[in-house]
């Protein structure tokens, strides 16, 4: 996504551009495939949509007009607290009734505008939420919503850089609650925000994307292996789908390779190449994707909703399961509905290793307890990602500064990705916007 669109952005402008995809196809982890005629994502399930620049991003690549809403079921979220469903709270009076948090949590909960702003330089997410939110909040809302959001704990994401507008919004409002209210006067907020996806899928939006460039700018197959500096030029080393390797002259390079393969190319005459330590110093965990299918009437629970996440203190095997077939439509034959499951993380990472077999046998027990399945899936599907997403945590801002001191040394080197601007797909299409 984000060398996609530092390519568009430079089409635009008049350049010429070329990508180099080592894969066979562009869009990097986010991938969609139709599988005995249940439609998979691979990577990104949705995108939330709340800022008019995005939008109005989104508008002019043309592809808004192809979004396709969640179903407004699917605002209803669940947490599994003592070992069951439980709705978390979408309004006053369901936050009134809701069992997700005891009657002293929500009575934290609701002192929040009167908690003192906070003074640290680099808070973690957990401390932030405990602080203003209460303890209970951290263990039942903060905990499975981090592990839904980037398969990490609360205490391993800084605030800065995972939430930058919650950080905001405390220090210029001196209250979240106050700052909700206020950012509803944003005249860069959507009225609503709006989750969406596309009929075929996440993997239309970057094919999209890459529509937009001239076919012959976009070399697939093709690895970059070494890019080096030459007078006032850079000189790329590219290998195709054989042995063979050939040499591109360019202007400049952006370069949007994932953190953890940055030292698999061989940088040469750079200035300031140390600092590729700290660039590409970024924590990623495993994470394994498990599509189950079902016939419809073989699962109890009516799947009203976006789907479960699992509080940490719940001890259990899976992170959080997606309705996915509520969420969106098209996503399962008729008759049918379609679960995707997240296990693994920094909770288990050791679980994502697991072999399929135990993996899916685990998930099924795990949905039986929890959502009622009957019977073992009509479907079953496994995608594993050794290395799924860089945190934004506290090594993020020496990231950053590596990059940008590495720019400066290099006139015509800049580099984007996930582990520089984090990895909401809103921060990465406007990537080099930050
Ligand atoms: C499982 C999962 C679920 C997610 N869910 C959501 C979600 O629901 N909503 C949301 O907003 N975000 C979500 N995200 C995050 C978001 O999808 C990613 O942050 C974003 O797509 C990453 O884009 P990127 O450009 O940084 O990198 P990537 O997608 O990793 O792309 C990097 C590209 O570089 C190529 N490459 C690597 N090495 C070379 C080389 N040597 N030569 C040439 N090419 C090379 C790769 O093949 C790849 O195509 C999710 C991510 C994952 C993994």
């Amino acid at each position: 996504m984000t060398g996609l669109m530092s390519a568009w952005r430079a089409h635009k402008s008049g350049d010429s551009v070329t990508i180099f995809e080592s894969g066979k196809c562009t869009g990097g982890v986010l991938q969609s495939k139709n599988s005995d005629g249940f439609l998979l994502d691979y990577g990104a399930n949705t995108l939330s949509l709340r800022r008019k620049d995005v939008s109005d991003l989104m508008e002019e690549l043309g592809i808004l007009g192809r979004a396709i809403e969640a179903n407004p079921e699917a605002n209803l979220r669940f947490i599994v607290k003592n070992g069951k469903l439980v709705s978390l709270p979408h309004s006053l009076s369901s936050f009134l009734t809701s069992s997700f948090l005891s009657p002293f949590g929500k009575l934290r909960l609701l002192c929040e505008p009167f908690i003192a702003k906070g003074q640290k330089i680099d808070e973690t997410v957990a401390d932030f939420i405990s602080r203003r939110l209460g303890k209970e909040a951290l263990t039942y809302a903060g905990n499975p919503f981090l592990s839904g959001v980037y398969a990490a704990r609360p205490e391993s994401l800084s605030l800065t850089h995972a939430f930058p507008g919650l950080q905001e919004m405390e220090q210029s409002h001196g209250s979240l609650f106050k700052g909700m209210i206020k950012s509803k006067k944003d005249p860069n907020r959507l009225p609503k925000t709006r989750l969406i996806s596309f009929p075929l899928g996440m993997q239309e939006l970057t094919d999209h994307i890459s529509n937009q460039l001239p076919a012959s700018s976009i070399r697939l197959q093709s690895k970059v292996l070494k890019i080096e500096k030459i007078e006032n030029q850079w000189r790329v080393i590219i290998q195709g789908d054989g042995a063979s390797t050939e040499e591109v002259i360019c202007d400049s390079v952006i370069c949007s390779i994932p953190a953890h393969q940055l030292m698999s190319i061989e940088w040469s005459g750079l200035q300031g190449d140390e600092l590729f330590k700290d660039l590409s110093n970024a924590r990623h965990f495993p994470l394994a994707l498990v599509y189950h299918g079902y016939e419809r009437k073989n699962i109890f629970h009516p799947l009203n909703g976006f789907g479960f996440l699992v509080p940490e203190v719940e001890n259990r095997k899976i992170l959080g399961t997606l309705f996915s077939s509520t969420i969106f439509p098209g996503r399962a034959p008729n008759g049918h509905v379609l679960l995707t499951t997240f296990v693994g993380g920094e909770r288990q990472p050791d679980i994502a290793e697991w072999e399929d077999k135990k993996i899916h046998s685990m998930v099924q027990d795990e949905h039986a307890d929890l959502l009622g399945t009957s019977k073992t899936p009509f479907f079953k599907k496994i995608i594993r990602w050794s290395k799924a997403i860089p945190l934004p945590d506290q090594s993020m801002q020496t990231r950053k500064q590596a990059a940008r001191k590495l720019e400066e040394q290099n006139p015509g080197l800049f580099f984007t990705g996930s582990h520089l601007c984090g990895p909401p797909l809103p921060s990465c299409m406007q990537a080099d916007m930050i």
